[in-house]
């Protein structure tokens, strides 16, 4: 097993040269001009509008319309970025504006409502190439808190600002404001009024729908993610969720994925999701491997969409276990967008370089062909 991982190791290392030795070699001129490279670089954008009790019976078909029209738009715009040659963190956060903008989504307007009846905005954003991280909870009047959270990640020392403060320090920053009107939406309140009338627990999962998140891999092979939500209806005591904790929602690691999560965030929080699904995943990276059948030839790109599946699944199934419940979204730095939730459904979105573009609500609804493992 060792020689064979040896061998297998030494042949990935020799790939890995003579690629590196290609892209830093002379151009070619006209005349030494080499055949078409194998294969053209990779991009791959995932989207999520939040997950939970979403079953068709309960949808009308202009509401499936709404969501899946909001969601294409993110996912279109997030994608023009990468296919243009742009960034992985430029092309989630033109996705998350768009979303937080839209009030069909439980982010910037069209946040939930907190018990007192205000809506109190969380987000987080983390680069996976020097894992620079920004996030703020509890913040009340800026537009878009998904661009707060890279100003805190760019132009501050910290990485968490909470409250008055990184209200302070956004309009130091010239961050755009927005009035209590531009959030609130009337959908919102009759689910607060409702909650509080029906004494339902301010963790009903049917009270906080439409967090919504981005995750992506670039041209120059950059993974970000970002998330940003109004939490959960009814929330009290400062209460903040798992989507501005990095490494509960949000996650990037250019060694392994980048990852956004949506649910019952206590239960996140406790199993550290997003870096739990990052980190066993970067662990298996390196021995890919080891872990193939000694006898099959490995695609290992195969391999690696097959285990990034597995591990958010088997992470997914740990917080099931615990009582907690929701789904993620996750880009692998092989190029791959998965799903992952336990949940009826999640709002989600996904379009890579390799032609995939769909969006889906319900559970069970992306097309065989993008679900199949890649054939590369
Ligand atoms: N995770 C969010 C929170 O717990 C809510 C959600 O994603 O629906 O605040």
């Amino acid at each position: 097993m060792t020689v064979l991982r040896d061998t297998r190791i030494a042949a990935a290392a020799l790939i890995t040269l003579t690629a590196l030795f290609a892209m830093f070699a002379a151009p070619a001129t006209a005349q030494d001009k080499q055949p078409e490279p194998e294969s053209e670089p990779k991009w791959s954008i995932a989207i999520h509008g939040g997950a939970g009790t979403i079953r068709r019976e309960d949808t009308t078909p202009e509401q499936v319309a709404q969501y899946e029209a909001a969601l294409q738009k993110a996912l279109d715009e997030g994608a023009a970025i990468l296919a243009e040659g742009g960034t992985s963190m430029d092309a989630i956060k033109a996705a998350i504006v768009l979303m937080e903008d839209e009030p069909l989504f439980n982010a910037g307007r069209g946040a939930v409502f907190t018990w007192e009846g205000e809506n109190e905005l969380d987000a987080s954003i983390m680069d996976g190439r020097d894992r620079s991280a920004g996030a703020v909870a509890g913040v009340k009047s800026i537009k878009n808190p998904i661009l707060l959270a890279d100003e805190v990640r760019t132009d501050s020392p910290h990485v968490f600002l909470s409250g008055a403060g990184a209200e302070q320090f956004a309009n130091e920053k010239g961050l755009e404001t927005a009035p209590p009107e531009w959030f609130a939406t009337e959908a919102r309140r009759q689910s607060l009024e409702r909650m509080k009338a029906d004494a339902l627990s301010a963790l009903d999962v049917d009270l906080k729908f439409g967090t919504v998140g981005a995750v992506a891999l670039d041209q120059d092979g950059n993974l970000a993610a970002g998330t940003s939500t109004g939490g959960m209806t009814g929330k009290r005591w400062g209460r903040i969720g798992d989507a501005p904790v990095i490494g509960a929602g949000t996650y990037a690691d250019n060694r392994s994925c980048a990852l956004s999560a949506t649910g019952w965030g206590e239960y996140f929080i406790r199993v550290g999701v997003a870096h739990e699904i990052c980190a066993r995943l970067r662990m298996e990276v390196s021995g890919w491997t080891v872990y193939a059948p000694a006898d099959e030839e490995i695609d290992l790109e195969a391999y690696a969409v097959n285990r990034a599946q597995d591990i958010a699944d088997s992470v997914m199934a740990e917080v099931k276990e615990l009582g907690g419940d929701g789904g993620i979204i996750l880009v692998t730095h092989t190029g791959d967008a998965l799903f992952s939730f336990n949940t009826a459904g999640m709002y989600r979105g996904r379009a890579t370089s390799e032609g995939v573009n769909e969006v889906a609500i319900f559970g069970g609804e992306e097309s065989e062909e993008a679900s199949e493992t890649p054939d590369h």
